[in-house]
């Protein structure tokens, strides 16, 4: 009897520790078949939380674990696919919020991937998710320490492939908005994967834990206005409108629905028309 219970409480305690928080995490984590976006990027992430896959002769890159919950995903996405998550060489980072970083520890741990992330995303990272500047400590995760940290405009060249680190803060001090190129049918495209130029409920004035935030907004929508983008993807799929392009490529459409030079800015334009509201409002009952 007394073991049963102890069992009981054990399974129950496990059962807390791996079921998701909450509905909308659930929704944000429903399975997508992985595929192809264009030359070497597939997408293996959920249908709202991204996760990229960058292939080269060398071994892989991938960009987010989204969830923990969402690593069985990515892992069996990237099996689809042909490819094998041992050969996951280099795990990269837009932004250390839970839902983009839970599962980089599990990631670390299957592939035995470097762990490669901004000077101060890093500090978050290695937190667990703790003492953000925003959200306190809400949304708390395995804590991992990046193997390596880079500055702005650091280059990842690996098999290939250059990535490049674009430091676009605000949603998070270290957010970074990784780019590359794809050659697809003979055409040199451009890639982005936006970390994120959203400031959902932010403390955009006074805010103690950063008072540069509004400031870092600023300069991260000047900035990546001057982005030239081809093909716009980002962390969360809303976003890019993923749901829709996908569906597009599915109906067999001759042209990629992912090259998309016009959803990139007018992404900015809404997010920095937000972002102005917010900081307005704050300004204004300060
Ligand atoms: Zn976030």
């Amino acid at each position: 009897m007394k073991l049963f219970s102890l069992l009981f409480i054990l399974l129950t305690a496990i059962t807390h520790i791996t079921a998701q928080a909450n509905e909308t995490d659930r929704s944000w984590n429903q399975p997508v078949e992985p595929f192809k976006i264009a030359g070497n990027v597939y997408y293996v992430g959920a249908n709202e939380i991204t996760s990229y896959l960058i292939t080269t002769p060398k071994g892989h890159i991938l960009i987010d674990s989204g969830f923990k919950e969402t690593v069985p995903q990515i892992r069996a996405n990237v099996g689809k696919l042909g490819f094998k998550i041992e050969d996951i060489r280099y795990l990269l980072n837009s932004q250390a919020h839970y839902d983009h970083a839970a599962g980089l520890a599990d990631l670390r741990t299957i592939t035995g991937a470097k762990l490669l992330a901004s000077v101060e995303d890093a500090k978050l990272l290695a937190r667990g998710g703790k003492d953000d500047p925003n959200f306190g400590d809400r949304f708390p995760y395995e804590p991992v320490t990046a193997d390596m940290t880079f500055s702005d405009g650091w280059k990842l060249k690996f098999g290939g492939t250059t990535m490049t680190a674009n430091i676009t803060p605000g949603h998070t001090k270290g957010c970074t908005s990784w780019s590359t190129t794809v050659n697809e049918g003979g055409k040199k495209l451009n890639v982005i994967f936006v970390c994120s130029t959203t400031a959902p409920g932010y403390k955009l004035v006074d805010n103690p834990k950063y008072p540069d935030i509004a400031h870092d907004f600023e300069r991260t929508f000047t900035r990546m206005k001057k982005f030239k983008v081809d093909i716009f993807l980002s962390a969360h799929g809303n976003q890019f409108k993923l749901d829709e392009k996908l569906a597009l490529l599915r109906s067999g459409t001759k042209v990629n629905p992912f090259i998309d030079p016009k959803g990139y800015p007018e992404y900015l334009v809404e997010t920095e028309k937000a972002f102005r509201e917010l900081l307005a409002s704050q300004i204004a009952t300060r």
